[in-house]
């Protein structure tokens, strides 16, 4: 037998589960101990020794250890000995931060990893999709992504989207009947949810038959691993202008060669001088360390709540000019609250704060109570997928928020679930964000059946003919309309949600037809809901007007709800338009773009309106973020430039879309991410600027000396030195410095803009130049044509250049002067800067380091000479701001 040829009771039974009350935690401790977890088999890891090698595959390296082995053949065991050390720390040092990157990297995986919702211990749970097992009872809805192969027990409009699996790409109707059938395919089994499948409308229960490797999608699952890495463009820009790097680097090395041996060098000397400061001066650790800098920014953005999924986005970010968020949720607190009722000509006053089910009634301040408010509370509770529960003390609803507040003010009534239970659920249209209602067909124990409608007042007053009031149903008139509009309107403008609640008798014969169950209506009432923004949202939005970017809210309610709570936050200025999806539709692309940028509010829109928002903005030129959290808004969410999607109530289809995920779906979230995406962009330029003005420096000195025809100032091991602590630790630090205090005062950055842009190619050349200039003035002050100097000057240069370097270092924190900001705010450069000294020091003092390094004791005339010189670059050019 196959599993969809099974009752629910055989099922049970074969599963070892019960239906009401799912696997007990110990059943799920042996199950996964037996069954290990519900993951698809890891491809095979390279081996960490593979990693480690990895690291000395460089051409230049390779070069470099070749040089080494044979200056060892010729005797020079120091050279030799000192150059492998250096190497092979250097090789230490790039595999720690490979290490680190993969592991960062696939730390966020984890934590984006989609999430079950599992009945265990007789609770539904949400717990990571990698921990079902089988026999877990799992609730799928509009929106996830199955987790594990199931059999479906309950249907309701359930449709799924099974092309990963079956190539048909049309979503197949799931029912929750046993089928006799033998033989049947994958795409033929209407009562089995696949894992990797997409539930695009209704929701169901399922027991899970199959996880990991086991399942359908698991046994093609060999060809479904994604290997692919990612590479963000700023990585990849830096991969190409490292090969002109490259190649600039081997030349100008070449030419230090070639007229170094000119000069009368012996070619041993200069070939083995001549590698190091090519190993030194090609910046091949730079996109390294940018993944590192990248990866590191985003476990602050972690910190945040903030998860990126694409790593490109971090730079995105800091180019977004506007963000389109959604409104209810992500702008409020999705904390709702039913205030006020309008029912029979009346309003009726709701007490009581967030989901406490403590309120009364009221009309003119005295409590009322009545059979039809009574009726309306309960037809909002049938019409309702929430439940209501109590934490601690406190009451907490599980589902959607707006249904839950439907659900509290009922119970205020004391309508309880037991009220509810008498009445059977015989079909369901289900909510969504397109239709902006919801619909079921209820049967009550003496088989009188009725619809209930609950949505969008102004999408049900067309639907409605009827209406109830003391003389009991009647056609609805010209007069009743107004008022209901009235009411409408009035909610809306004390920023209530409004819904209409709606009904409809229907004969037992009548054949359940979706179009016509919605149609001749009889009005209710309709139920205002308080919906509070956020507090944090009001400062989010004013600090990204000053970074110059805009704030529009996009939501599903009335406008002027929406331009309610727009003003509550200062959204809106008083030029400022509402545009509605009505007007939208009539738009194209083309005329919506000549209008945007007046519009700050776009209410009553369809997730399809989101994706013409998104594109008439880009076509103005906007980097585009935009939120999301259903199905239909993945579409925008990935045509924008960062799509953002919900962390606490995003479906996965959303998450999946997006490049950032809101672990608290709070708008004030997008602000902080924005901003340390400008901020790691900006460390990376300032290490960068670091890294290769150094090497400029590094560069210069040598072929300057190799000009004037002088000896060597700097011998490779000090080379190789420098490369490796200078340019090692301080750089790293750089990339975790904080932003400067006006990084949301700036426009955003043109998403156009090249790294090099806004002076730092010059900056880098200057700095580097004066580096260069003034470690070969070190230099040649301190040899004056003595070869007996020699060694002393070549101290002199080689510690020169190093602090120089040590004190540019602080420069490239800032844009501006260095003297902008305080140094010790950076305590890794601090300290960075600190240990490089100390390693100084001890190459310049200890003795057996000293015949390593040809260094020399230096005293105080010398080290005063040494900082004097090697301030000038930074203090000459820290006044300026270029
Ligand atoms: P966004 O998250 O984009 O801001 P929203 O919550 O503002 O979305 P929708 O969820 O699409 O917008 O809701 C639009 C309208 O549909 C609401 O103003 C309300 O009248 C109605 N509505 C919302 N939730 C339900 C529901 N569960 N059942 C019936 N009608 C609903």
């Amino acid at each position: 037998m196959n599993w969809y040829q099974f009752n629910e009771d055989q099922l049970e039974q074969k599963l070892g589960v019960r239906r009401d009350k799912g696997l007990s935690s110990l059943d799920v401790e042996k199950r996964l101990k037996k069954f290990g977890a519900n993951v698809f088999a890891d491809r095979k890891k390279i081996s960490l020794w593979l990693v480690f090698l990895k690291q000395f595959q460089d051409f230049m390296v390779l070069v470099l250890l070749a040089a080494t082995l044979v200056s060892g053949l010729l005797g020079e065991y120091v050279d030799a000995i000192a150059i492998m050390v250096i190497v092979l720390i250097n090789g230490l040092i790039g595999f720690f931060q490979e290490q680190k990157a993969e592991k960062s990297l696939s730390k966020l995986k984890e934590l984006s990893a989609p999430l079950a919702n599992v009945l265990r211990n007789g609770r539904w749970d949400k717990i990571p999709s990698s921990e079902v097992v089988v026999g877990d009872i799992i609730k799928i809805t509009s929106g996830d992504r199955v987790s594990a192969d199931m059999r479906i027990t309950k249907s309701s409009s359930l449709e799924l989207e099974e092309s990963a699996l079956t190539g048909e790409s049309l979503p197949t109707t799931k029912h929750a009947t046993a089928i006799t059938q033998d033989g049947l395919e994958p795409a033929d089994q209407k009562n089995m949810a696949f894992m990797g499948t997409l539930v695009t409308r209704g929701s169901g229960i399922g027991i899970v038959v199959a996880t990991g490797m086991k399942t359908a999608m698991g046994q093609i699952a060999e060809l479904l691993v994604n290997t692919e890495q990612q590479v963000t463009p700023l990585e990849r820009k830096l991969m190409e202008l490292g090969k002109i790097l490259i190649l600039l680097a081997l030349i100008l090395t070449a030419f230090v060669v070639v007229i170094g041996v000119w000069q009368g060098h012996p070619i041993y000397n200069m070939f083995l001088a001549g590698v190091s400061l090519a190993v030194a001066a090609i910046p091949e650790g730079l996109p390294a360390i940018v993944t590192v800098a990248l990866s590191l920014g985003v476990q602050r953005m972690i910190r945040k709540k903030a998860i990126v999924r694409k790593l490109s986005a971090v730079e995105t970010l800091g180019s977004a000019s506007v963000i389109c968020s959604d409104k209810t949720g992500t702008m409020t607190e999705n904390q709702m609250t039913v205030k006020q009722l309008y029912i029979r000509q009346r309003y009726v006053y709701v007490t009581g704060q967030g989901y406490d089910i403590k309120g009364d009634f009221q009309q003119s301040e005295r409590n009322v109570n009545s059979e039809e408010l009574e009726e309306m509370l309960l037809y909002g509770a049938l019409c309702n997928h929430a439940s209501l529960y109590r934490k601690k003390g406190k009451w907490m609803i599980d589902g959607d928020p707006t249904e839950g507040a439907l659900l509290v003010a009922a119970r205020k009534a004391n309508i309880t679930i037991e009220d509810t239970e008498k009445f059977k659920i015989i079909h369901e249209i289900p909510f969504d964000s397109d239709r902006k209602r919801m619909s079921v067909v209820v049967e009550d124990n003496q088989s009188n059946r009725f619809v209930v409608t609950k949505g969008a007042p102004d999408i049900l007053l067309p639907r409605t003919n009827y209406i109830i009031d003391k003389e009991g149903r009647r056609p609805i008139r010209a007069k009743d309309q107004n008022s209901i509009e009235q009411a409408i309107n009035d909610m809306a403008d004390h920023a209530l949600r409004t819904i209409a609640i709606c009904i409809k008798p229907l004969e037992k014969s009548q054949a359940i037809d979706e179009i016509m169950l919605e149609k001749d209506l009889t009005f209710v009432g309709i139920s205002g809901i308080i919906d509070p923004p956020r507090k944090e949202v009001k400062t989010a939005i004013s600090e990204c007007q000053e970074a110059g970017i805009k704030t529009v809210m996009i939501t599903g309610d009335h406008a002027k709800t929406a331009l309610a709570i727009a003003k509550q936050l200062d959204l809106i200025p008083e030029y400022g338009k509402v545009l509605e999806g009505h007007q939208l539709s009539k738009m194209t692309e083309e005329q919506l773009s000549t209008v945007i940028d007046d519009v700050y509010v776009f209410a009553r829109v369809t997730p399809e309106h989101k994706l013409k928002i998104v594109k008439a903005f880009q076509r103005n030129g906007h980097v585009v973020a935009m939120t999301g959290d259903g199905v239909n808004d993945a579409p925008a969410i990935k045509a924008s430039d960062i799509g953002i999607s919900m962390g606490l109530s995003g479906t996965d289809v959303a998450k999946e879309a997006s490049a950032l995920v809101l672990l608290d779906d709070n708008f004030a979230t997008i602000k902080s991410a924005i901003k340390e995406g400008r901020n790691i962009y900006e460390n990376i330029r300032k290490f960068i600027r670091y890294l290769l003005a150094s090497n400029v420096g590094e560069i210069l000195v040598m072929l300057f000396a190799m000009l004037l025809g002088l000896p060597l100032p700097l011998i490779p091991v000090q080379i190789l030195w420098v490369n490796l602590v200078t340019d090692g630790l301080p750089a790293m630090a750089l990339g975790l410095d904080q932003a400067e205090g006006d990084v949301m005062k700036r426009s955003p950055r043109h998403p156009k803009e090249g790294v090099f842009a806004r002076g730092l190619a010059f900056k880098i050349i200057s700095r580097g130049f004066m580096i260069g200039i003034i470690t070969l003035i070190a230099f040649m002050t301190a040899y004056q044509g003595d070869p007996d100097h020699l060694r002393y000057a070549q101290t002199i240069a080689f510690t020169t250049l190093v602090m120089a370097q040590l004190i540019h270092v602080f420069d490239c924190r800032s844009e501006k002067s260095v003297f902008s900001r305080n140094p010790f705010q950076n305590l890794y450069l601090v300290g960075a800067v600190i240990s490089s000294i100390l390693l100084l020091l001890m190459v310049l003092y200890l003795e057996s380091l000293q015949e390593v390094f040809n260094t020399m004791d230096l005293g105080l005339r010398d080290w005063i000479f040494i900082l004097a010189l090697s301030s000038i670059p930074t203090v000459l050019f820290g006044f300026t701001k270029k």
